[in-house]
Parts: C-alpha cells; structure tokens; sequence
C-alpha cells in the first residue's frame, strides 16, 4: 500500500509570484470599423506602450515579466511562458496557468488554438507525456484528468455534463478537491484528446443556449500527475496543473470613483474580481491576507497558485480602439509598474518620462500629468 508524504514547499518564497506576461493580438480590420489604426504597440520583450486617452501626445508605458507581441507565434509562448513550470509536476508541486483578457482578445486562442495552430493546452499535455516518459526509473507514474467550469459561482463538470454543483473541500494536509468530479486516467495524448474534443464542444453548444456563457464562464482543465516510488515505502507525490481559460475581464470592470460597475445583466464575476485581489495580493509581497476562500475559482486553486506553486498569468490583449478601456483596465491589473511618456504614438522621438508610478491602479492613469 502506498504511503501518502507531505511535500514541502522548499521554502522558496520567490515561486510565490505569480509571473505575468502579456500577449497582443494581430490588429484585425473587421474589429476597427473606423479604421484608427492600433491603439496599444510593444516596444521590447518587455515593455508596451498604449496611448493616453486623456491626452494624445502622451502614452502610457508599462513592464511585465514578458511581452508576447503580433507575431509571436503559439510555441514562442508556450516554450517562454509555459514549458519551464512543467517539469515541476512530476516531482509533486503544482502549477497553474491562465489566460485573462476581454471577451475577443485571444484566450482561447492561447490556450486551446486551432489544429493549424495548437495552443498552450495541447502543447503541455503533450509536454507532460514526453517529460514522463524520459524520467528515470525507480518510480511509476500515473496520468489523470478532469475538466471543468465555473458559472455564476457554481462548479460544473464538463466530463459528466449532467452533474450539478459541485462541493470544493480542504484534505487536512491543505490539498483542495472536488469530491464526485469526474477523474479519469489517460495514457497517451490521443487518449487525452478523445476525451477532452467533446468535452469542449459540450461548452461551446451550451455557450449559444445560455447567453455568452463562455465569456462569462471559467474553463478549468486539471491535469494530475501522481508518481509511486517502485520500492519501498513505495512513497507516493502528487503534482496538478491546472490550464485556465477565464472569463472575459470586461464583466470585471472597474470605473474611477464609482468602484464596481456592474454590466449588463449586472451580475459580476466573483471569481474573476477575487483572482484580480489573489493576483494582486501576491505579487506586491505585502499580502496581509490573499483572499482565496472569497470565491469558488480562487478556492479551487488554493493549492496550486501561489505559495509553492508556479504560476503564470498570460494577460491577452486586442490593439483595435475599441478595446481601449478594457486593454487599459487589463494592463493596470497586470503591471508591475507604469509609466506617463510625454510622446506622440505616431512618431518615433525621446521619451521623456514624467511621473513614474509604481503599482498605480485603475483610472488613476494619467490625470493632471499632461497640464
Ligand atoms: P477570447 O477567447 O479571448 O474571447 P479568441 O481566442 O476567441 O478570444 O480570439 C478572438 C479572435 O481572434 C479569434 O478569431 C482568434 O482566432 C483570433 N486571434 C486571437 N489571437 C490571435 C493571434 N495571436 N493570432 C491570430 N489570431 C488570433
Ligand atoms: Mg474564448
């Protein structure tokens, strides 16, 4: 019988952080009826700029960990951003990465892609398979997935799609579950595959039927890796990693003073807006509480964001002016830090920078800078 061992975070603080790189859509015409041109540019691997609204001589500079620009091709981001935490997994740690960004800006495209251009999730499962096949021996290893959504706070199961709500419970050694979530056990990508196609095609049948769910809903692939030393006390580590195609940021938005500023058919996104605090709670280092029990997804990645774990949010962004406030919106949430620069978008000439602003917030942007 197989002797369940605590694994230890190793005590690295930095794995706390959550990293977090940015992704920029081609410009697309169709998007632009007015034809303006692109409203956001990258400028290095790091730094982006978007035009001040407020004043258009200036721009708004920010940094992230990494900037994925038009070009960049899907395994550009998956080898930059997504393959180095995988090998983590096999060796009992967990990992999760998410897609966030507005409705239209390339989520899905990141993580699911297309058979021309496959994306993140079909990129890593077939990473974890090679990775597990090339271990070493003196340990067996066993493959599992599960596949879920988060709607309107309730936790659904995209394998057993006639399931109700789900529970989410704590073990005593602090690893979150879902008891009765379908958990099944794959052995090759294929295998991975012929359950995972129509699993997606139930989401995006009952997208039509109920009013834009998949943009409001979060899309939770769970891959679980669970090795078993061959000898004795055939010492047993589990390591997830969760894949996740959130809703779109723009139910989430936020306006200066007025605080939440509820859409449509005014329901928020919980999920959405505790990730944004849990993000944010971790990355500026002065968390007095990261808020995870606040909502269902936050919850449910207890476990496998933050802490030990390893964790990259790709914040996917559209150029056209269309987007502008949700681009804008997207970026504060994601930046480390941000930057006025007295410059005309068209025109190449010497950023003058003018006030640097650490960690600044929503619409705080460029107020009383330009005057
Ligand atoms: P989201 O899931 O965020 O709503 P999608 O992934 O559906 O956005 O992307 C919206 C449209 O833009 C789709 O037609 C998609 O194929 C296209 N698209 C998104 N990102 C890219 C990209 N990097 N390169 C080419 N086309 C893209
Ligand atoms: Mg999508």
């Amino acid at each position: 019988m197989a002797q369940r061992v605590a694994v230890s975070d190793g005590g690295n603080k930095k794995s706390s952080r959550v990293r977090v790189a940015v992704r920029l859509r081609p410009y697309m015409d169709k998007q632009d009826g007015k034809g303006e041109g692109p409203c956001v540019r990258g400028l290095d691997s790091q730094n982006l700029e978007i035009i001040n609204w407020r004043n258009a001589t200036e721009t708004v500079k920010y940094h992230f960990d990494a900037f994925h620009g038009e070009q960049t091709t899907q395994q550009e981001v998956f080898l930059s951003s997504v393959k180095p935490i995988l090998p983590h997994i096999l060796n009992g740690q967990n990992a999760s990465v998410f897609a966030y960004g507005p409705t239209g800006a390339g989520k899905t495209h990141t993580m699911l892609g297309s058979s021309e251009q496959p994306g993140v999730i079909p990129r890593a499962v077939g990473e974890v398979f090679k990775l597990v096949k090339a271990e070493d021996e003196g340990w067996d290893y066993s493959i599992g997935m599960s596949y879920l959504e988060i709607y309107n706070e309730k936790v659904l199961d995209l394998l057993s799609p006639s399931s109700q709500d789900l529970p989410i419970r704590e073990d005593k050694d602090k690893n979150i579950f879902i008891p009765g979530l379908t958990h099944t056990t794959i052995t090759s990508f294929n295998d991975f595959d012929k359950q995972f196609v129509p699993a997606s095609l139930n989401r995006t049948t009952a997208s039509t039927k109920l009013n834009q769910r998949s943009s409001r809903s979060h899309a939770i692939l769970l891959i679980k890796v669970v090795r078993t030393q061959c000898a004795l006390p055939h010492r047993q580590q589990t390591g997830k990693l969760y894949l996740v195609d959130l809703a779109g940021s723009e139910d989430n938005r936020r306006t200066g003073n007025q605080g939440i500023r509820l859409k449509e058919s005014g329901a928020i996104n919980l999920s959405l807006f505790t990730l944004s605090k849990v993000v944010d709670s971790l990355n500026s280092g002065t968390a007095v509480r990261v808020p995870y029990r606040d909502s269902k997804l936050t919850r449910l990645l207890q476990d496998s964001l933050g802490g030990s774990a390893h964790s990259v949010m790709i914040t996917n962004i559209a150029p056209e002016y269309k987007y502008y406030f949700d681009t804008f919106n997207a970026l504060n949430f994601a930046a480390k830090s941000k930057l006025i620069v007295n410059k005309p978008f068209t025109r190449e000439t010497v950023a003058m920078p003018v006030l640097p602003v650490k960690r600044a917030r929503e619409d705080d942007e460029a107020r009383g800078s330009g005057t």
